[in-house]
């Protein structure tokens, strides 16, 4: 049986180089890649891809599956190479319902979709766009007729980014947070004292910025042997290996938030992929556990750390230092509401804590209807548009600004937006959890020691990987299911206090 063991092992590890070396051509092609080299690219990580599906679904790692059953019984649940089996079959058994050539024209679709969106998004021109979209719903619906056994259509689609998350879950979820935050909304609108964030806009040198988002993010252990920070256009995290950490984050001249709070976002993501145990490395388990999981880590950092008092008591001095004349007039705690002012705008990666929830939850509606037919998709626009006034009281002035701003759609990922929020909502119960764990974590904060928290992150859960589903995952750090419970309580208070709202 070790011996097999052995063999599946190293079978997986080379799927998980190939992949990984996609990860890095990836990362190459949004950093540093001259752009005439998109075209060749484009067929170099399609070949890496195929490599990787061929090896995986190969039938001798099926044959080595089956075959170790009974040793994985013989294990214990949370052992690294029960969980090891276990998640490796669940991924073979998703993997091998999809046709090849069914995963090409998705592929191939995307690619497609992509250029004729960004072209549509120049022009806001929806109708540019339509034909794409309509192809890549039918391709979906063609995706989910490859799984049988689910309640509901969409639950296929949530399964790719949150395995195991119920659409029906999500919604119960959602509409908790909607009756919540649409008043609380409302209140700040209507009631809320005036906070002004001009502060935050002004003439901020690129190359100061990156200094200072390097001098934050290394107090929460960025470390210049095992991480990179560079510019892009589009910010994400990635990795080669848990020593080799590629986040990324984009320089506005005339606005420093952007760099600042992107930094530290992706540097939580950064974390979770650090924190992973080396005993997995180079298996299937070597990442976070979902997407939800995940954004969880880098909303903890950018939001709960990042926008907190304690936080700029230690980092407003070197702020100010760094640029003296846009804050000789601000006091640390003017920054602090400038930083957390809630106004409702069309754009959601522009949104703050509070509006970007309805964001989502507007987004999440359409999908399904959308993918049950409710919804015609020639009148996405206008229902769009109609759900923005409602929710965020916001007239949406073109499409470029309404339904065509996210890049989700045209790549395929329908299915994937509940995640964000699902990360807000965890991020909390999870900072709750840790507040409990290690008292004085504000006075450490603003003694510029964050340690302690990475450190508890780390052994309750960076250190786990993919080795349960997030829904273990989650069970096992905060010890019951999805709750937005927490998350309406820190909003709720942090922006009555900011507002001069009633707590209540
Ligand atoms: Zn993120």
């Amino acid at each position: 049986m070790e011996a097999k063991y052995n063999e599946l092992k190293t079978r997986l590890a080379e799927v998980h180089d190939l992949s990984k070396i996609g990860w890095v051509l990836g990362w190459d092609q949004r950093t540093m890649m001259a752009p005439q080299g998109a075209r060749v690219r484009a067929e170099q990580l399609a070949t890496v891809g195929r490599l990787a599906h061929e090896k995986f679904t190969d039938p001798a790692v099926a044959r080595l599956l089956d075959d170790l059953r009974p040793y994985e019984e013989s294990l214990p649940y949370d052992s690294d190479e029960a969980s090891l089996i276990r998640v490796a079959r669940r991924d073979l058994d998703k993997a091998r319902r999809v046709p090849a050539e069914l995963r090409a024209e998705m592929t191939r679709t995307s690619a497609l979709a992509n250029a004729a969106w960004i072209e549509a998004r120049k022009t806001s021109d929806y109708a540019l766009f339509l034909p794409h979209l309509q192809k890549a719903v039918r391709l979906k619906h063609q995706y989910v007729e490859c799984f049988d056994e689910t309640p509901e259509v969409y639950d296929v689609l949530l399964d790719d980014y949150e395995p195991g998350m119920a659409t029906a879950e999500v919604r119960r979820v959602f509409a908790e947070l909607k009756k919540d935050l649409v008043p609380l909304i409302a209140a700040i609108a209507e009631r809320g004292r005036e906070v002004s964030d001009a502060c935050l806009h002004g003439h901020f040198a690129t190359d100061k910025q990156v200094a200072l988002c390097h001098h934050i993010v290394e107090h929460f252990g960025f470390n210049r042997a095992a991480w990179r920070l560079d510019p892009t256009v589009h910010p994400f995290a990635s990795n080669s290996c848990t020593t080799d950490i590629r986040i990324t984050t984009r320089y506005y001249e005339d606005y420093l938030g952007p760099a600042l709070f992107g930094s530290m976002h992706e540097t939580g993501h950064g974390l979770y992929e650090n924190g992973v145990s080396p005993s997995l490395e180079r298996t299937p388990l070597c990442r976070g556990a979902s997407l939800g999981l995940h954004e969880s880590q880098s909303r903890m950092w950018e939001n709960l750390v990042g926008r907190s008092r304690p936080f700029w008591q230690y980092f407003f001095p070197k702020l100010r230092e760094t640029f003296p004349e846009q804050f000789a007039g601000v006091e640390a705690e003017g920054f602090y509401r400038a930083i957390n002012k809630v106004q409702p705008s069309f754009i959601r990666v522009e949104a703050d804590e509070a509006t970007y929830n309805l964001h989502i939850i507007l987004r999440f509606e359409l999908e399904q209807e959308i993918m049950g037919g409710q919804l015609k998709l020639t009148d996405v626009p206008a229902a769009w548009n109609a759900r923005m006034k409602e929710y965020l009281g916001v007239e949406v002035p073109n499409d470029a600004q309404g339904v065509l701003q996210d890049i989700h759609w045209s790549g395929g990922m329908i299915g994937y937006f509940p995640t964000y929020s699902l990360g807000n909502i965890i991020s909390c119960q999870i900072w709750e959890k840790a507040q409990a764990a290690l008292p004085g974590l504000d006075e450490q904060f603003a003694r510029g020691e964050f340690m302690p928290l990475r450190e508890w992150l780390r052994t309750t859960l960076h250190q786990h990987g993919r080795k349960f589903t997030p829904t273990e995952t989650l069970q096992r750090v905060v010890g019951g299911p999805i709750d937005v419970g927490p998350y309406v309580r820190y909003l709720r208070a942090k922006l009555s206090d900011i507002y001069g709202l009633s707590a209540n």
